[in-house]
């Protein structure tokens, strides 16, 4: 479907995230996976993206937000287990538990509100422990799920909990030889050792996200929870793009040129003139700016072109400052563009074209910043949709 009204769109590859899915699944095939789908699923639509996860082998999903698991479940997403992690005080607890969506506990406050919310439904909450074991984040220390386990224990017995799931996150996963991997390990190790011999009995210990996934096995247990590499980003660019783990980029952000027009040496381009002419020349504006979530931080100079713009067969520059809804790209004096030819800002790669890495370097980011940012001013197109969907 094409949004006539805008002039720029994200197209998502969905047949792509099915197979990362699949690849990553490869990558780990001792254990089941969860497809990270918070922040609208990285920018690439929340439904269209979980079902296209759970085609390719998913068996669970994940959320920061509450509203998004609720969402799914919603949306008629009943086959894989849900989790979600993120929420304050007030949450909707009763309705996402209500919706068979497994809430994670990672404070003794919330542990209570969990269980006034299982009694209020009638249901029993399907809990996941978060610990905290060094990330220093969200999260129960091993101090606090000393404290915590009792109370969960009891509630378990009482059929207001079960206790499902023990988990926590790694602070330098894209670093797999750094210290800490190995010191969060034993510590996560030994918050399992004393939850089950407490008597819980576990259905899933998990630990790893894409990096980790990808590069430390020896954490895998029995659930992974890959976000980017889903969309088929490198969560570990300094080890290995996309292609080196058999991933795919599932977004592509492509605009139609707004005008095209020749301008003599020394003109000055966009806000400020931070780009200037050295000859004669033509200028392409591209309708998408830092309010499209475009970041300004990508702005370009003569001497450092921005962040990268495919046209036709050329990759070029932002030239001169990103604006709030549109950026300009010196085409060259031999220019025969026009108006109206697409032009692709980030895409798969696999035909030497710009990638959100390449935007995420150009910016002093990540790549996870650049899809996230996309904003709902452009409209997600999904393409490549399977019949074999949840
Ligand atoms: C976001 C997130 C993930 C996925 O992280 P990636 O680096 O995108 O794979 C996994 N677990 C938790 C707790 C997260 O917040």
């Amino acid at each position: 479907m094409r949004h006539v009204n805008a002039p720029a769109r994200a197209v998502v590859d969905l047949s792509v995230i099915t197979s990362n899915v699949r690849q990553l699944r490869a990558h780990a095939p001792t254990a089941e996976l969860m497809a990270v789908v918070k922040a609208d699923a990285y920018g690439h639509g929340l439904v269209p993206s979980a079902r296209a996860a759970v085609a390719g082998g998913a068996t669970w999903l994940g959320t920061a937000q509450m509203g998004e698991a609720i969402a799914l479940r919603a949306a008629g997403v009943s086959g894989p287990r849900i989790l979600t992690w993120l929420y304050a005080p007030g949450a909707p607890l009763a309705q996402a538990i209500q919706a068979d969506v497994d809430v994670a506990v990672s404070s003794a406050s919330a542990l209570v509100e969990v269980v006034a919310a299982a009694r209020l439904v009638g249901r029993t909450a399907r809990v996941h422990l978060k610990v905290d074991t060094g990330l220093g984040r969200n999260g129960l220390t091993p101090a606090d799920l000393g404290d915590v386990l009792p109370a969960a224990l009891h509630a378990q017995a009482e059929g207001a909990v079960a206790l499902v799931g023990v988990w926590s996150h790694l602070a330098f996963a894209d670093e797999p030889d750094h210290p800490t991997v190995r010191t969060q390990h034993a510590v996560f190790a030994d918050a399992v050792h004393l939850v089950e011999a407490a008597g819980a009995a576990l259905e899933v210990r998990h630990l790893a996200n894409s990096a980790a996934t990808l590069t430390s096995p020896q954490v895998h247990y029995d659930l992974v929870r890959p976000g980017i590499a889903v969309y088929g980003l490198s969560p570990v660019p300094q080890l290995g793009g996309p292609e080196h783990y058999g991933l795919v980029p599932a977004m592509t952000l492509e605009a139609e040129l707004a005008t095209v027009k020749r301008v003599p040496a020394g003109h000055g381009v966009s806000y400020a003139h931070q780009y200037v002419t050295t000859h004669d020349t033509v200028l392409g504006v591209v309708p998408l700016g830092y309010a499209d979530g475009i970041p300004r931080h990508a702005s370009g100079t003569p001497q450092r072109l921005g962040g990268p713009v495919r046209v036709g067969e050329r990759t070029l520059g932002v030239a001169g400052r990103v604006c709030m809804d549109q950026l300009v790209v010196d085409l060259g004096p031999g220019a025969s563009e026009r108006a109206g030819d697409r032009v692709e800002l980030f895409g798969t790669g696999l035909d030497g074209g710009p990638t959100a890495q390449d935007w995420a370097e150009a910016a002093g980011t990540i790549s996870y910043e650049i899809v996230t940012r996309i904003g709902a001013s452009v409209p997600r197109e999904h393409v490549g949709l399977e019949e074999e969907t949840a």
